[in-house]
């Protein structure tokens, strides 16, 4: 993983809604160090740890879970590291049924921008191409790397305002996820998203077209349990939430 940044949990828990604090899954803990990826190399150094025969078998769905289950080893090393190095550490992921307020966590630790105009977190060098992957949780108060300073969108004229054709976006800072998830499930936007592909901020490092496809599939998977569609919508909201 190519981006990394630290936060104190002083610094954005006590924002957090109820049911989204780090503080109140993790007793004691203090910081997080926050992991992502941006651009291809993740997924172009996935692809090259496979055998000739593990790519041949490992297509669509099965792809998704093997890559995720990698990226997750990766992290876990990371986290055995810490725990020899004498701190208490856990790690915390995006699909996690508990879920956290990883845009907040990343933004705090430096790692991106959230764009104040469309829902997009943006890195100086690699623009949206980012994906926040996991964040661990220690128990010790860590130097924080603290927030970029980096503002992208101001005096930018926002072509990706306009890029939606399901019009998700009406005005700057104004979204409505229902009609990109109504889009996604009638199988839009299945090769990728068009927001994230007018903004012009690190367009050299866009993603891969399978990696692209990969991350469209687990963020329509998201959407379908948060919006109950498919068979979510035979799923009281409540219980959804706990999947
Ligand atoms: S296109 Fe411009 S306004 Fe839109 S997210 Fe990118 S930098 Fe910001
Ligand atoms: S995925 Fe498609 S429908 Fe959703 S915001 Fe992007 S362009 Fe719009």
């Amino acid at each position: 993983m190519n981006l990394w940044g630290i936060a104190r949990l002083d610094d954005f828990d006590p924002a957090l809604c109820r049911g989204s604090k780090i503080s109140e899954r993790h007793e004691g803990a203090r910081s997080v160090i926050v992991i992502g990826a941006g651009g291809r190399d993740l997924f172009d150094s996935y692809l090259g740890s496979m055998s000739v025969r593990e790519h041949a078998s490992n297509a669509g769905s099965a792809r998704i879970a093997s890559f995720a289950s990698w990226a997750r080893h990766l992290v876990e090393n990371e986290v055995g590291h810490l725990k020899r190095a004498g701190y208490a550490a856990q790690a915390v992921y995006p699909n996690d049924p508990r879920q956290t307020c990883f845009a907040q966590m990343a933004e705090t630790a430096g790692l991106v921008v959230a764009s104040p105009v469309v829902d997009l977190l943006l890195h100086p060098k690699f623009g949206p191409w980012v994906d926040v992957r996991a964040a661990i949780v220690v128990d010790t108060a860590l130097p924080s790397t603290g927030e970029l300073e980096f503002d992208p969108c101001s005096g930018c004229s926002a072509p990706c305002l306009k890029a939606c054709p399901a019009g998700t976006y009406s005005e700057a800072g104004r979204s409505e996820l229902a009609r990109c998830a109504d889009h996604r499930q009638s199988g839009g936007c299945y090769e990728g998203c068009d927001v994230r592909r007018a903004c012009p901020i690190g367009r050299d490092q866009a993603f891969a077209p399978e990696q692209e496809r990969m991350r469209q599939s687990q963020k329509l998977s998201w959407m379908r349990r948060t919006f109950g569609l498919g068979i979510w919508r035979w799923v009281p909201t409540g219980l959804r939430r706990r999947f």
